[in-house]
């Protein structure tokens, strides 16, 4: 495979094989997997996207490579990653690192907190992510250093959006509670209310205020939701009766919801299908549930504390994964690549179909952002933006699949090969 020249913007490219999920009806199949497909592109967006026709000699061919629209990451924490070096807790599971990252707080001056989000920003493009949303830690009602330095970074390839992680407690003052949702909306473009809602701090009349102010303040949600295996957590239930009786009218994501997995079968489809019916997104987050749920010293974990994705996919609830914590206090490992995220969750819930199907939840803008999309990602019009997967195929991917081409407005911006690979491919 010769590569395409990063001076030049590309005119298309032949021969490349796109996932089932984001093929129009009634694309042609072979073998039972969708044919290449050819895109056209024009100033830096697509123009078409035919079957595959031999002997265009002025796009770039891929040779039956695999390809992505540009990828996504619903959930980061930007504000702590990075950290792990300096601040590693001594007792496993989520409420020690919580612990761990107040201590580490004393090193978050405004050079430390850019340095640290930069690397994870730039690892994220390099591996082809388009758009990344960070929470970050509010310690009072006021926007905290790392909120302003964030959204102070200079503009990069990836769209950045901040969530305002506060407790839940915050919210227990209704004016607390607005003084919150005034300072976010006022922050700009892609500014969101977030809050962490916990069995450790429960409070329906705080939820109220949180719900309200967001209402209020026309914000969207990311909410931090039964991180826990508790069967009584109240978050998401409360959450789903609350929808089915009060208008709100932007968009809710859910992050973690790892209590739907220990309560009764009945319980979580009374509330998936309540979610489902208000478009509410769940973000699943394996490697941190995994890591920090069921977590004791010395003891094999006997849950997997991950939410129920495929109840929630067949009860129509919209979906997506995320990384989470990368090398901090939470996790101590990570690599801002969605596809380790995937590969994290082919097994741990046994996902079948992932290059076809499964995809789809790292690269879901709609789901993320709530907005109806006008088409699928990579219909004409749309951003001539997608991640190529050299020496990869629909049965290896998402394994073996860190060789990577990042095609940024119709131009490759990044490119991680190996030259056996490239060996091989010729
Ligand atoms: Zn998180």
């Amino acid at each position: 495979m010769n590569l395409p020249d990063t001076a030049t913007p590309l005119n298309g490219i032949a021969n490349v094989r796109l996932p089932a999920w984001l093929l129009p009806a009634g694309w042609p199949l072979q073998a039972g997997e969708p044919v290449t497909a050819d895109l056209r592109f024009d100033a830096g967006k697509i123009a078409s996207v035919t079957p595959y026709q031999p002997d265009q000699n002025d796009l770039w061919n891929a040779h039956g490579t695999l390809a992505l629209p540009g990828l996504i990451e619903p959930h980061a924490h930007l504000d702590k990653t990075f950290t792990i070096a300096r601040s590693r807790p001594s007792t496993p599971g989520l409420l020690a690192a919580i612990e761990t990252l107040h201590q580490d707080r004393q090193h978050w001056t405004a050079d430390d907190l850019r340095q640290r989000a930069r690397k994870g920003l730039a690892w994220a493009a390099a591996n082809g992510v388009t758009r990344l949303r960070t929470h970050i830690d509010w310690f009072d009602v006021a926007p905290p250093l790392a909120w302003l330095e964030l959204g102070e970074m200079p503009h990069t390839s990836v769209t950045l959006e901040r969530v305002a992680l506060a407790p839940l407690s915050f919210f227990a003052d209704a004016g607390a509670a607005d003084r919150i949702a005034r300072a976010v909306a006022e922050s700009g473009k892609h500014c969101l209310l977030g809050g962490f809602i916990h069995s450790s701090n429960w409070d329906p009349a705080a939820m109220r205020n949180l719900m309200q102010s967001a209402s209020r303040w026309k914000l969207n949600l990311d909410l931090h939701i039964d991180e826990e295996l508790s069967p009584v957590a109240h978050g998401l239930s409360w959450l789903a009766d609350y929808l089915s009786q009060t208008d709100f009218s932007g968009h809710i994501c859910c992050s973690h919801g790892c209590a739907l997995a220990s309560g009764s079968e009945q319980q979580a489809q009374e509330i998936l299908s309540l979610l489902a019916a208000q478009r509410v997104t769940l973000i699943a987050l394996p490697m941190t549930n995994l890591l920090l749920q069921d977590a004791v010293t010395g003891r094999t974990p006997r849950q997997r504390g991950i939410t129920l994705l495929k109840e929630a996919q067949t009860a129509g609830v919209p979906l997506l994964l995320g990384c989470d914590n990368v090398q901090d206090a939470f996790c101590p490992a990570g690599s801002y690549d969605p596809l380790d995220t995937l590969t994290c969750a082919l097994f741990a819930l046994q996902l079948d179909n992932v290059f076809d199907q499964q995809s789809r939840l790292i690269c879901d803008v709609a789901a993320l952002t709530g907005e109806a999309p006008a088409a699928l990602p990579l219909s004409p019009g749309s951003d001539a933006s997608l991640v190529i997967f050299p020496g990869s195929d629909s049965l290896t991917w998402p394994l073996h699949s860190a060789a990577r081409l990042v095609i940024r407005h119709g131009r490759l911006t990044h490119q991680r090969t190996w030259n056996q690979e490239l060996s091989h491919e010729s």
